[in-house]
């Protein structure tokens, strides 16, 4: 059995809060806000993973109106999501991955972010890809306000 799931997130981007992309921080003026540490990659993977199951979603999982998630780490909700996955006999097949934002620069981080997803779906590094864009200065992210992720997974199960 084969099956995809989609993942889309987006956070506004705030000063005094920390970049985070799949666990990996982001030398940059500003960051993520959201009620947990804001890693906006992380919540769309974990959307993804949660479709291809139809098991739910990272909402009603952690809702950010639950004082438990105040400032959770992002990847510990993503291995807990990937738990939920692996226990229902899934396996991540590839994920793909697109960051849109204007700055900062995606590239020079892609190795690590790349190899932190992979040790938290505990799957080879080549199964994981991202890629960084930018909305050519257009509407709320192009105008640096915010960061979009749109996450793609292809999942298996004997
Ligand atoms: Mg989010």
């Amino acid at each position: 059995m084969i099956r995809t799931g989609l993942g889309y997130d987006i956070h506004r981007l705030k000063r005094g809060r920390r970049f985070l992309l799949g666990g990996v921080e982001i030398p940059f003026a500003k960051g993520e806000d959201g009620h947990s540490d804001g890693d906006v990659l992380a919540h769309a993977v974990s959307d993804a993973l949660l479709g291809a199951c139809a098991l739910g979603d990272i909402g009603g999982f952690f809702p950010p109106s639950d004082p438990a998630w105040k400032d959770a780490d992002s990847m510990e909700l993503l291995r807990n999501v990937y738990a939920r996955v692996k226990q229902s006999g899934w396996k991540v097949v590839n994920l793909d991955c697109v960051i849109i934002c204007e700055k900062p620069k995606i590239l020079p981080f892609r190795e690590l972010i790349r190899k932190s997803l992979a040790e938290a779906l505990e799957t080879p590094v080549e199964n994981i890809f991202l890629k960084g864009k930018t909305k050519e200065g257009l509407g709320t992210v192009g105008m640096g306000k915010a960061v979009e992720v749109i996450a793609q997974c292809l999942l298996t199960k004997e």
